[in-house]
């Protein structure tokens, strides 16, 4: 047994919502921890001056809906 092939998700990909990684799609809903594809899509709204940043939104979609 192997888990070589586990791949940790950076936590600059979690959800800024739940601190956890996406497990659903935005669209369809599909789980997406389970070998399926999707992308993560985030939007930062940076305050000059300041290294704080706030995140405007983020999602996962799996894709198949694409
Ligand atoms: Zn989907």
């Amino acid at each position: 047994m192997s888990t070589s092939n586990f791949q940790e998700i950076p936590k600059v990909f979690y959800s800024y919502q739940t601190q956890k990684a996406f497990c659903n799609c935005l669209v369809c809903n599909c789980y997406l921890l389970d070998d399926e594809t999707y992308v993560i899509e985030k939007a930062y709204k940076k305050h000059p001056g300041y290294t704080a940043q706030d995140v405007i939104f983020d999602y996962a979609i799996c894709l198949l809906v694409h």
